[in-house]
């Protein structure tokens, strides 16, 4: 049985990798453009390669793609995916084609250690983390899928925002984003990849010093009492720990960072909360999703009425705050923001984020 699985590495570990074989640093170059430009887990498809080079890699490394083991579509032509990784965990994404774009939810973590009150993959506490290839194999995933189905450009926009929290699982994460943005693997704008976090202050700022990718923070709450029953990372990071973060960040950015805030009626989504919410994002140059909750069977929380929701935008908006309300797609799979999860043993579920 082939030992280290090769699909995690960026381009420049491949070529490092390279000289550890004794082979020149192109032919790492040429191994990353075959596994992440050209989706290819076959070395004997790798056609540049001697034939006595691929059958001694065959021989020694494994080259692992998730698979696919169901799909299920909503009207709205969103897909719910589940992906089986090589241990048999699975994972959960979403994929959500649109008129100009098509865009991919992935996840970083089997389950997630934040355990957030809202959410079911919390509920499952970590499982465990994801490597690097396993989210970047995601996505490799379904443009392979969707290629075989004739698509162009299947997918052009990605969100790291499945199961898991992707900042805990920082180093993965960084590489992940590495092989999508690098223009001989994923090939994607960095302005197309955007990686969500619950909150972890230190990580935020190592991430923006690496990657150049799109960070969006889910707030949730704009004070501290409700965000941390909502939210226990909060009890560590607090708001004003984390926005005097997000400030800082943005003085070397220019991306605007977003803030993804689910609404979860009578809890979050007073005028008060609404008005709170403005002050802590004074200043900031920024935009804010609205995530009316979708409610799960079991859950206590319930989604906002559509009045409540209308008048919370319109205090921000009234304040000149850039504001969208995310429209819910796929809630009918239990597809929508929030819905993922899986058992330990594989089996679909959902998330709440
Ligand atoms: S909302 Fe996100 S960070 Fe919180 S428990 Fe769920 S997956 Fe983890």
């Amino acid at each position: 049985m082939a030992g280290e699985d090769l699909t995690s590495l960026t381009f420049a570990q491949l070529e490092r990798w390279a000289a550890t074989e004794g082979l020149p640093a192109f032919r790492g170059r040429q191994l990353f453009r075959w596994l992440h430009g050209r989706v290819e887990r076959d070395f004997a498809r790798m056609t540049d390669l001697s034939r006595e080079l691929r059958d001694r890699l065959a021989g020694k490394y494994r080259l692992h793609l998730p698979e696919i083991v169901e799909q299920r579509r909503a009207a709205d032509g969103t897909r719910k995916l589940r992906f089986r990784l090589a241990d048999g965990l699975e994972v959960e994404g979403v994929y959500m084609p649109e008129q100009r774009r098509r865009t991919l939810c992935v996840s970083t973590q089997v389950g997630c250690a934040m355990g957030c009150a809202f959410c079911a993959t919390g509920s499952m506490g970590l499982v465990r983390h994801l490597a690097a290839g396993e989210i970047a194999g995601q996505v490799e995933a379904v443009r392979r899928l969707l290629a075989a189905e004739g698509l162009e450009r299947p997918v052009s926009n990605v969100v790291f925002m499945g199961m898991g929290e992707p900042l805990h699982n920082l180093e993965a994460t960084l590489a992940a984003v590495e092989i999508l943005l690098h223009p001989l693997g994923g090939g994607m704008s960095r302005r197309h990849l955007t990686v969500s976090t619950a909150g972890l202050v230190p990580a935020m700022k190592k991430f923006v010093e690496r990657v150049p990718a799109k960070l969006a923070v889910s707030l949730n709450a704009a004070d501290d009492e409700v965000r941390s029953r909502l939210m226990p990372i909060n009890r560590r990071y607090p708001l004003e720990r984390l926005l005097a973060a997000c400030r800082e960040l943005n003085l070397k950015h220019t991306d605007r960072i977003t803030f993804e805030y689910v609404l979860l009626g009578g809890i979050n989504d007073g005028d008060d909360d609404a008005r709170r919410l403005v002050k802590l994002l004074s200043g900031l140059s920024c935009k804010v999703n609205l995530i009316p909750y979708n409610p799960l069977p079991d859950s206590s929380f319930r989604r906002p009425r559509q009045q409540r929701l209308q008048r919370f935008q319109q205090i921000l908006l009234d304040k000149n705050l850039s504001v969208f309300v995310r429209r819910s797609r796929g809630a009918e799979l239990a597809a929508a923001c929030g819905q993922l999860v899986t058992t330990a043993g594989g089996g679909a579920g959902r998330r709440q984020s």
